[in-house]
């Protein structure tokens, strides 16, 4: 029986017979995982705190048929001021979903493991508004991911953008008002968001520590991003409709 040790965090769980769970955990050199943690729900199991949601551990698992049994865990961090913070856990929620979408199975990487993580850790200790950080990672998974907007350039003629019309989620960028004819695929968008979108993309993550942006900003990139990585993904982002059940 061979043993590895993987870097993980939680990304979902589901829960079967008495006390199982079936654990989805992203790693950085194995992508997304399923890994079963028998008896992880019993008050007196090891593994009860690495078996929740948030949880990042160094995992010990073996490879059994087609799934990944959980023999150890040393936990590394259990953000729980995640969890006992409403909006926090509603944007942490979405950003975990969001990572769960994105990750493939069996396929690392590095640049979506850190970015979950930096996500997280600024989440649960930092004073910057959680829709800020999910914002933050919204933008910077469309760019690992492949998708980076074009926001320099008008999208249909080309030309620099001074005054922008609007973004088109269907053709990934910023359109100006010259190419404005009623287009179907374009939302509003203001030059400070396309600044703060541009901002976020040129600027390494640790550099991002303190950013806060205004009210109208924030709803812009959240809208828009959410919109456009549902586009690209081609899938429902679910933790959504929980964050606008809150009105937050
Ligand atoms: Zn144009």
């Amino acid at each position: 029986m061979k043993m590895t040790p993987v870097k993980g965090v939680i990304l979902r769980y589901s829960d079967f017979k008495e006390a199982d769970r079936m654990l989805t955990i992203l790693t950085p050199n194995k992508g997304k995982i399923q890994v079963l943690a028998r008896g992880c729900r019993r008050q007196n199991s090891r593994f009860l705190s690495a078996s929740e949601l948030f949880s990042y551990c160094d995992y010990m698992i073996f490879k059994f048929r087609d799934i990944y049994i959980l023999t150890g865990a040393d936990i590394n961090d259990l953000f729980f001021d995640i969890r006992s913070d409403l909006d926090k856990f509603a944007y942490g929620t979405y950003i975990l979903n969001l990572a769960e979408i994105s990750a493939n199975p069996e396929e690392g990487s590095y640049p979506l493991f850190h970015l979950l993580l930096y996500s997280l850790t600024m989440l649960a200790y930092s004073r910057m508004h959680p829709e800020d950080i999910a914002n933050i990672y919204q933008t910077k998974l469309a760019d690992i991911l492949g998708y980076r907007p074009q926001l320099e350039i008008c999208i249909y003629c080309g030309k620099p953008v001074k005054d922008v019309e609007g973004f088109s989620t269907v053709d990934s960028g910023i359109f100006c008002s010259d190419c404005y004819n009623g287009r179907k695929n374009g939302y509003n968008i203001n030059m400070g968001t396309v600044r703060a979108m541009r901002y976020i993309l040129d600027t390494d993550l640790d550099a991002l520590k303190n950013l806060k942006f205004n009210p109208k900003v924030r709803d812009e990139i959240s809208f828009i991003m959410a919109e456009y990585l549902s586009k690209h993904l081609e899938k429902y982002i679910r933790a959504r409709s929980f964050i606008e059940k809150l009105g937050l």
